[in-house]
């Protein structure tokens, strides 16, 4: 047992034993004198029923019970001691009554709660006998303000004594201070005291004065007015039990409109977050590439963006953006199907993420062209040292669908500086200087202004180009070509030049090329073809002698990619109405080479329309014999580089040799480009080379200077000092037992 609970215990004890020797002396002194019939009907009353008229004060857990006021009127017509008995029973007798009904109550609480009622009437009476003398006396002929001070302070006692002793066994009992206890239970119940003394004297004032016929009447009015408030207070307690039960009602369905909205909030929610991962979903496909995964090109503009921004607050932070585009992945699309492409796309975008380091950007913008932006960079040179990883990174084959793919990358190289305003302006930098790349078959290029100025220059140059052939700055001219055997006007090569209003004639080297990079080379050849055609037809028509006159038109390589070439060329022949088996196309070797497969195809397709072929510029790529024969071609034209170089016995003269003995195997014809020399012309004449075209007979000329030309188609008999054929024949036999030697 606690400390604290042995001092409860012996509170218990003693206020037990107090009382019941409070108790024990009241019965002692007892006035047997006073008893009668109507005090044992009051002790009756008092002890057994009392209790039971009971009511609660309204808003407060208090109870109003008739037995306090009983007792105050015993104390006040009978006398101290018959209250103090009265008033221990009375609460002996309630709280076995509260046990009866069922309120755990412990039997030592019992007497105790009798002990207290003992010990706080007790004290009561004798302070009111310590303040006024005798009760009785005042009670039956004091002042009425003696009287009523002395009701004041009997109220005040009791209610004083009373909540001591409750607060007191309720503080120990619950864990709580005295102050709590009596503030919360006890504090209220001074009313009920007052209200019981203010009662008690009215009915003393009343049994004392006015007869016992009346005293039952105003008995009967009190407890008819008992009844009706009684009834009231009931009624009072059922609208209130309705009004409760209407405002739960209205409470659950406020809680079911909270529930509602609660739910409608929570759908709200999801929707919006639905929208949200819908607006993400979106945002993610506008600014990443399908195939995979990465960054696009939106993406990795708006990344240079905000570097630049950055950049611009700190100066020293540098980036560099590199584009890249992988070599030959055409070939590798065409030869092995798209999806091997796409795999290979998928394949160089892991190697390439798996490079970079974090802060840094991988992105595909389309095809087979990447983007990499290296952040936080010191110099260039890291941009170097990268690209070069990269290029060993993808020297390792890659295994598509079982095959082993080898493939390149071409990169240009851009670092930001102050001159950068614009995202897109860094990366066509980048991109420009992968063109350089590509074009000069190295892995990569650092960009410098000197490439953008080429750059600006070559779209100029585009631009004009179509403004040249609307405003009619093309022209074709005509270069002859001989039969070395006759020394006879053969026919004549068709080349193109443009007559700039500012810079004179442009020759073809400077615009063919960017001609044929942006596929505006088709409607050129077109143009010259329709041109030269109609030209052949006009020269034709003037004198039966120019009959078998051929014209030669060089057709670009990027022509192959057009598959409806074939028929414009056939509508030209019809509207010219030229002869086709006098018209020649030449096509460059390298370009033949490049799509082997389809040319054959297309080549078949032109011979079918009676054209005759030529390859151009034979012995500068790489043709491979198996092919060779193949090709449905009538000529050879040996480049002008091995000509203008062949001496006797030299190398070139060696590879113009062995270029005329194939083409005789072949049973083709022969033509020598680029004869600048009596000596050259004798070399092939002696070789058996059948035709030369070169500066030694004329350089390329208008039509009206070729006019001339056809006119006096022997022109170049004199050329050669005692030219007959005979010598020629005598000459090659003696150059070929030479050789031979
Ligand atoms: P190509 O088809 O091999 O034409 C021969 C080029 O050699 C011509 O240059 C011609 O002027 C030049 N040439 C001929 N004899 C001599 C010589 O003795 N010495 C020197 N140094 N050069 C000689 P041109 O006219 O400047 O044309 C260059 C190239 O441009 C042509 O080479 C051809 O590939 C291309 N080209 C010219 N016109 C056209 C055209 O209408 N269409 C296409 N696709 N290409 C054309
Ligand atoms: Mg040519
Ligand atoms: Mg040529």
């Amino acid at each position: 047992m606690t400390k604290k609970a042995k001092i409860i215990e012996l509170l218990a004890w003693t206020t037990l034993l107090l009382g019941l020797a409070a108790l024990g002396l009241s019965i002692y002194q007892f006035p047997l004198g006073k008893i009668d019939l109507s005090l044992v009907v009051f002790t009756l009353f008092t002890v057994f029923f009392s209790s039971y008229l009971q009511i609660q004060i309204p808003r407060t857990k208090l109870y109003f019970t008739i037995s306090d006021t009983l007792v105050f009127i015993a104390l006040l017509i009978y006398g101290g001691e018959v209250a103090i008995v009265l008033a221990t029973f009375e609460s002996l007798f309630t709280s076995l009554n509260f046990k009866r009904k069922g309120i755990s109550i412990k039997t030592k609480t019992l007497f105790l709660n009798g002990a207290i009622a003992a010990l706080s009437t007790t004290a009561t009476v004798y302070l009111l006998r310590y303040l006024f003398g005798s009760v009785s006396a005042i009670a039956e002929s004091g002042t009425l303000t003696n009287f009523a001070k002395m009701l004041c302070a009997m109220a005040l006692a009791q209610f004083l004594f009373n909540s001591i002793f409750v607060s007191m066994f309720g503080a120990s009992k619950n864990n709580k201070s005295f102050w709590e206890i009596w503030y919360e239970n006890c504090f209220n119940a001074l009313i009920i005291y007052v209200a019981g003394a203010v009662s008690a004297g009215f009915f003393t004032k009343s049994f004392q004065q006015i007869e016992p016929f009346l005293i039952m009447a105003t008995t009967g009015v009190s407890a008819l007015i008992y009844l009706t408030y009684r009834h009231y207070l009931n009624d009072l307690k059922a609208t209130a039990a309705k009004a409760e039960q209407a405002e739960r009602a209205r409470a659950e369905q406020a809680e079911r409109h909270i529930e509602e909205l609660q739910h409608y909030i929570n759908e709200q929610e999801l929707t919006g977050q639905e929208l949200r991962e819908s607006r993400e979903r979106f945002r993610h496909v506008a600014f990443h590439d399908g195939l995979t995964g990465l960054p696009n090109r939106n993406y990795f503009i708006e990344s240079i963006k905000t570097l630049l921004e950055k950049s611009k607050q700190q100066t020293d932070t540098k980036f560099a953006v590199m584009f890249l585009d992988l070599n030959r992945f055409k070939t590798i699309n065409d030869s092995l199907g798209h999806s091997a492409g796409d795999r290979l796309i998928l394949h160089v975008a892991k190697r390439l993420s798996a490079l970079v380091r974090e802060g840094d950007l991988v992105a595909r913008f389309s095809g087979d062209e990447f983007g990499i932006i290296l952040n936080d960079i010191s110099a260039v040179e890291d941009a170097v040292h990268f690209a070069g990883m990269i290029r060993r990174k993808l020297l390792t084959p890659f295994t598509i669908t079982g095959k082993q793919v080898f493939t390149s990358i071409s990169i240009g190289i851009a670092i930001n500086d102050s001159r950068y305003e614009n995202a897109e302006d860094i990366l066509r930098d980048a991109d420009i200087a992968m063109y350089y790349a590509k074009d000069r078959n190295k892995d990569f290029m650092v960009f410098d202004q000197t490439m953008h100025t080429r750059a600006v220059t070559l779209l100029q140059l585009e631009t004009d180009l179509r403004h040249a052939v609307e405003r009619d700055e093309l022209l074709a001219y005509y270069q002859p070509i001989i039969d070395l055997a006759t020394m006879s006007l053969k026919g004549f090569e068709a080349l193109m030049r443009w007559q700039h209003p500012q810079r004179g004639i442009v020759p073809p080297y400077e615009f063919i090329p960017v001609a044929e990079e942006t596929n505006f080379i088709v409607p050129l050849t077109l143009w010259i073809m329709q041109k030269s055609c109609a030209q052949l037809v006009e020269w034709q028509k003037r004198s039966p002698l120019n009959k078998s006159l051929m014209m030669s038109i060089n057709l670009s390589g990027k022509h192959f990619a057009q598959p409806d070439i074939v028929e414009q060329i056939r509508w030209i022949i019809q509207e010219t109405g030229v002869d086709p088996s006098c018209l020649k196309l030449e096509i460059t070797e390298s370009a033949i080479m490049e799509n082997a497969e389809t040319t054959i195809m297309m080549l078949k397709q032109l011979r079918a329309l009676g054209i005759r072929l030529s390859i151009d510029d034979f012995g500068t790529g790489y043709s491979s014999l198996s092919y060779l024969h193949r090709f449905p071609i009538d000529t050879l034209k040996v480049d002008r580089s091995f000509v203008s170089t062949m001496e006797d016995g030299s190398e070139n003269g060696e590879i113009v040799r062995t270029i005329i003995a194939l083409a005789k195997t072949l049973s083709l014809d022969v033509v020598a480009e680029g004869i600048e020399t009596i000596h050259q012309l004798h070399q092939l004449r002696i070789l058996g080379c059948e035709y030369g075209q070169g500066y030694l007979f004329s350089r390329p000329v208008p039509a009206e200077d070729a006019q001339a030309i056809l006119d006096d188609k022997m022109r170049w008999q004199n050329v050669i000092p005692n030219n007959n054929p005979a010598s020629v024949a005598q000459n090659r036999e003696f150059t070929h037992l030479r050789l031979a030697n």
